[in-house]
């Protein structure tokens, strides 16, 4: 039987403790995860789990549980990171975006088509406030998985919104992310 590591519950051969340091974040961040990413293993959500203090996920696989968020948001002040016409950039407005003082930054996880339904099923019981980042100002590109913008994965969306808006180091995150992608693509591969 293959061992697993107890504290981040990957296979021993790839685990990756060794890369994981928590840090604390400003905003809560609230990760809404399409039910079909939970069994994805290269998924960074589970890495933001480890290194990020204050973040929940919540699953959806129905429309029940999009209206269980919304319940669970509606007396809050929230924005939602997805490209879309009415998105404000977050590289641009930091100040507005700061200003605006969210209670939780909301990410979504999964491939485009469900990450646009679950955005538009959450937009249709909810206000919520879209942002995007203009990543052609992103320094940092490795894994080319999720949609939250073209090619970048949820955990370096997340370290970037909290880079641009708290001004966070985030090198952690970013190493975190490295360490395990070099166990799926062999050492020091070159993100370009
Ligand atoms: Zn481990």
């Amino acid at each position: 039987m293959r061992q697993i590591c107890e504290k981040c519950h990957y296979p021993s051969s790839t685990c990756i403790c060794s890369f994981v340091k928590v840090i604390s974040t400003k905003h809560k961040i609230h990760v809404l995860q399409h039910y079909k990413e939970t069994k994805h293993a290269k998924n960074t959500v589970r890495l933001a789990r480890l290194a990020i203090q204050d973040i929940e996920l919540s699953v959806i696989k129905t429309n029940d549980d999009v209206t269980q968020i919304y319940q669970q948001l509606r007396n809050k002040k929230i924005c939602v990171l997805y490209p879309s016409k009415c998105s404000r950039v977050l590289n641009k407005e930091r100040l507005a975006f700061k200003n605006a003082n969210y209670d939780e930054i909301i990410f979504i996880d999964g491939t485009w088509k469900q990450t646009k339904g679950i955005f538009n099923r959450l937009a249709q019981q909810c206000h919520i406030e879209p942002w995007e980042l203009d990543n052609a100002e992103l320094p940092h590109y490795y894994i080319r998985k999720s949609p939250i913008k073209e090619g970048m994965s949820t955990l370096e969306a997340i370290a970037s919104v909290l880079e641009t808006v708290e001004e966070l180091d985030v090198s952690t995150l970013y190493s975190l992310l490295k360490g395990f992608q070099s166990h799926w693509q062999g050492p020091q591969k070159n993100p370009a």
